[in-house]
């Protein structure tokens, strides 16, 4: 078995844990809905999607799910609660350091939007540590479509078992191995730094 040259990680749920619920019950407080309500509209309406398509811009989605929820502000009100829902994942946080300090070339591969993007680039310096970065608004695809896998194997100029990959999602896992790639459905730190050690790589 090759071992990979590579490693791609997914970001929500692999190296930082996000809850909606917290961004529903925040945005509710300064909204004409509940919070149940307020999920809804995130979770369930086009808007989202289409932001994190990059078909729609900020301003265009906080547009959309300002007046869905009736919110009480400006998007600069907005942008904190929407974006207050992360927490680092510190073991994968050190696996992934572990792996720059071996000199193994490492990219994020995200279904994300900009003031998510925004955010973590501010808040959690290790973000600055990866080669490269295919996030899906911007470039009108989202995981699992094979187009945004494409785009992950011309930035990293690697392809097939190469990559080494880590996502939550079987879904996305399913694409991933459907090139080839060394794809690892992410359950806990250790079984995952365990799947890359096992591959050769030296964590
Ligand atoms: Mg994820």
């Amino acid at each position: 078995m090759k071992t990979p040259e590579a490693v791609v990680f997914d970001l929500g749920k692999v190296l930082i844990e996000f809850d909606w619920w917290r961004a529903a019950r925040a945005l509710a407080a300064h909204s004409d809905l509940p919070a149940e309500a307020v999920h809804r509209v995130l979770l369930q309406t086009p808007a989202l999607m289409d932001y994190e398509t990059g078909h729609t811009t900020t301003e265009e989605f906080f547009a959309a799910v300002g007046a869905g929820i009736g919110f009480r502000g400006d998007l600069a009100a907005f942008d904190p609660l929407f974006t207050g829902i992360f927490d680092p994942i510190t073991d994968m946080i050190r696996l992934h350091a572990d792996l720059r300090a071996c000199g193994v070339p490492t990219y994020i591969f995200s279904n994300t939007n900009d003031l998510a993007i925004r955010h973590v680039r501010q808040n959690y310096p290790f973000f600055a540590g990866f080669d490269g970065y295919v996030l899906s608004y911007e470039h009108r695809a989202m995981k699992p479509h094979a187009a945004l896998y494409e785009v992950v194997e011309k930035v990293t100029g690697r392809q097939g078992a190469a990559l080494a990959y880590l996502d939550d999602r079987p879904e996305n896992i399913a694409t991933a191995r459907q090139r080839g790639w060394h794809a690892i459905l992410h359950e806990t730190p250790a079984a995952s730094r365990a799947a890359l050690r096992q591959r050769g790589l030296p964590v």
